[in-house]
């Protein structure tokens, strides 16, 4: 069983800061900053597309809720929602979970390095998503 089923059957301890009858949500041990929430399925899914939509309405539901909680009650500035999908995305739990970060201005956290598209690369792309 992965690690998030037994948070979620209470066999392991968790910070936990929200609960319904589809979603938890709980403190990352590991927090980027403080208040760093992870907001997961109760039941074990290991992506996005393998999620069905009542519980992904389910998670998204709860992430604007802790969102809130987290402007509310710790008076930061704004947030990043992130979800990591699949290995190579850096997913290190096979189950679905979003992450709730804190931030705050000139904290430092850049999420993403960007680059331009090369001449006809966004065309080519498209023309794949599209055929
Ligand atoms: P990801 O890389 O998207 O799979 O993120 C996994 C996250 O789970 C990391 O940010 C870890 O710090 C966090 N994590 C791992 N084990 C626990 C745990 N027992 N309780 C809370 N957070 C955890
Ligand atoms: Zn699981």
């Amino acid at each position: 069983m992965c690690i998030f089923c037994q948070i979620v059957k209470g066999e392991i301890p968790s910070y936990k800061v929200y609960e319904d009858d589809k979603v938890l949500a709980f403190l990352d041990i590991k927090p980027v900053n403080p208040g760093h929430v992870l907001v997961i399925t109760k039941e074990h899914y290991p992506n996005i597309e393998e999620t069905p939509i009542a519980e992904l309405n389910a998670v998204i539901s709860a992430v604007k809720t802790i969102g809130r909680l987290l402007k509310d009650k710790l008076a930061i500035a704004g947030y990043n929602v992130t979800e990591n999908n699949d290995p190579v995305a850096g997913q290190e739990i096979p189950h679905l979970h979003f992450h709730v970060i804190p931030r705050q201005a000139g904290d430092g956290n850049k999420p993403w390095l960007q680059a331009e598209y090369g001449p006809g690369e966004a065309e080519a792309v498209l023309k794949k998503l599209q055929d």
